[in-house]
């Protein structure tokens, strides 16, 4: 989380508390009011303002026993954040509670109750007291909801004024992020342009944008062609098995032919090696004197000479 600068928490330079919430809503809103200072009401905006002015109406009052105190200005040099509370309840037990009103009905979002803990920050800092918890009024239900401020929203508090406080220094205004729902209750639309600006500009998103008009990329491809993305994967991983049993085919058919050729020289080097002894016994190779001659693959034994005594008279031969 980025700090607050601390030559942005001076009293001059106090962001307003509903910063946070326009943050929160949409950063381009936020920076297009508190760094352009564009501003554009619609609807809803003026619904808005008139249940504040309501609120704020009256003088303060007490009733039974409650210090009830409208349009209290606050602030917090911690945060660098400056407003006003819709009303300030001061309870005889000494606890404080601070009510915002809001048109409409509780939001998705945190937007609402971060601006109300907020306020109570401020409150904290300039009662020196604590607040554990204030209420949103919405109009369309016309009654209070209970926000506890427990650790994680008041975290979020500090992270948006950080936030808030560090897009005011930088002065750069986020691009449109077009949301059709947001966007058609926001009161900047016209001024946003949010649908012209949702594009990209520049070489490489105008050929992105044309890939995708032909059906091409990866941001093309079909949710339901995705789901057939992993049989896709187990078919082209039994091919790879396929593939490679038959090398291991091919591999044992290699070991067989090299087997085979193994058998024939040690056909052959037998074949020499009697060659050899009958030429040390000066004798020529005579087919007679072999036995088992080596006519097949089958590995032949050691051809045997014969005794002298038993060989063939060669001079008798024809
Ligand atoms: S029109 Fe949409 S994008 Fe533009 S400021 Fe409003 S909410 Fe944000």
């Amino acid at each position: 989380m980025a700090a607050i600068p601390k030559t942005l928490t001076d009293e001059d330079r106090l962001l307003p508390l509903s910063a946070l919430q326009h943050w929160l809503y949409c950063p381009r809103q936020s920076a297009l009011i508190h760094v352009e200072q564009a501003w554009a009401e619609n609807r809803f905006t003026a619904e808005g303002r008139v249940l504040h002015e309501k609120a704020h109406e009256g003088p303060d009052e007490t009733r039974v026993g409650v210090r009830i105190t409208r349009g209290m200005a606050v602030r917090s040099l911690a945060l660098g954040l400056s407003g006003q509370c819709d009303v300030v309840e001061f309870h005889p037990d000494g606890s404080i509670l601070p009510v915002e009103y809001k048109r409409g009905k509780p939001k998705a979002h945190r937007a609402d109750e971060v601006q109300l803990c907020a306020q109570a920050i401020c409150l904290e800092e300039m009662l020196g007291t604590r607040i554990e918890a204030g209420c949103l009024y919405y109009g369309e239900r016309r009654r209070r909801t209970e926000v506890p401020f427990d650790a994680p929203l008041r975290a979020l508090v500090r992270e948006t004024a950080a936030a808030v406080h560090e897009m005011r220094t930088n002065g750069t205004t986020p691009a449109a992020d077009y949301e059709p729902r947001r966007c058609g209750a926001c009161s900047l639309i016209d001024l946003c342009q949010p649908k012209a600006l949702r594009f990209r500009k520049g070489a490489a998103a105008w050929f992105e944008r044309q890939l995708h008009a032909l059906g091409r990329g990866p941001w093309a491809v079909k949710p339901e062609a995705r789901g057939q993305r992993p049989e896709a994967r187990g078919q082209r991983a039994e091919g790879r098995g396929q593939r490679a049993e038959g090398r291991g085919q091919r591999a044992e058919g290699r070991g067989q032919r090299a087997e085979g050729r193994g058998q024939r020289a040690e056909v052959e080097a037998s074949v020499s090696r009697s060659r050899k002894l009958c030429a040390i016994t000066a004798k020529p190779i005579q087919k007679s004197t072999i036995v088992n001659p080596p006519h097949s693959t089958e590995a032949a034994p050691l051809p045997r000479l014969l005794p002298r005594s038993q060989a063939p008279d060669l001079k008798t031969e024809p």
